[in-house]
């Protein structure tokens, strides 16, 4: 009997072990998942980022450009004043050189902003470039490394139960059955250990006379209260 017994406690552990596995199983993918959606988006920041520093560098040119026309139209009416011959004429064009002074301190004073926007956006680059550095680390560390765990489970699982089967085959039919339908019904926990005197799986507590009987392992007890199948716990197992 008492092989018996320490066949139910070695299924259990086999059945805990598949219980882990199963959860595993849902977890893995999931997690994988959220790796590669981590990347991804990271990705998507910086490219939104760059395409943001990419605008503002555009708009710098243009202005540094108007202003480049304006300087080069000023000395090009700076020359043309030694040739006027008429005050009226002199002084549009002096007119038109203030003016277009005027444009450009307007435009320097734009590029000064961009200038500062543009230290903000670059800034913003290299802090999105440095999440995606770290989002493709863990990438490279722990995709193989979870896919080859995702393909495994099934093997694993398979292998635990091949061994469950085998011991199975020890016992009486009828045990197996109500062990079964116990792993099936009552959380994939059919034997339970009694723990300070009280079921283990439901904390019932044991009467002194069954606790006895745990103590002997003569025959097979199941707890009152849950159900399961009760017993001391195996020191070695
Ligand atoms: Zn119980």
């Amino acid at each position: 009997m008492e092989e018996q017994l320490r066949t139910l406690a070695k299924m259990q552990k086999l059945d805990d072990q598949i219980g882990a596995l199963r959860v595993l199983q849902q977890d893995l993918p999931q997690e994988l998942n959220d790796i590669i959606d981590r990347v991804d988006e990271a990705t998507a920041n910086m490219l939104n980022s760059e395409t943001i520093r990419a605008e503002i560098g555009k708009e710098q040119r243009t202005v540094e450009g108007d202003i480049k026309q304006h300087q080069e139209t000023i000395k090009k009416y700076a020359g043309q004043l030694s040739e006027i011959k008429t005050n009226k004429e002199y002084k549009a064009l002096n007119s038109e050189i203030a003016y277009l002074n005027e444009k450009i301190s307007e435009l320097e004073g734009q590029e000064l902003e961009l200038m500062d926007k543009e230290a903000e956006a670059r800034k913003k680059v290299e802090e999105d470039k440095k999440v995606l550095e770290a989002a493709e680390n863990v990438k490279r560390e722990r995709e193989g490394e979870l896919r080859k765990k995702i393909e495994s489970l099934d093997l694993e699982i398979e292998r635990l139960r091949t061994d469950r089967t085998e011991l199975a085959k020890t016992l009486p039919q009828n045990l197996v059955r109500q062990y079964a339908h116990m792993i099936k019904n009552k959380g994939n926990c059919a034997v339970v250990f009694s723990r300070n005197g009280a079921c283990g799986g439901c904390g019932f507590v044991i009467r002194p006379q069954i606790r006895i009987e745990l103590e002997q392992r003569k025959k097979i007890n199941f707890c009152e209260s849950c159900g399961r199948i009760l017993m001391e716990k195996f020191s070695d197992l």
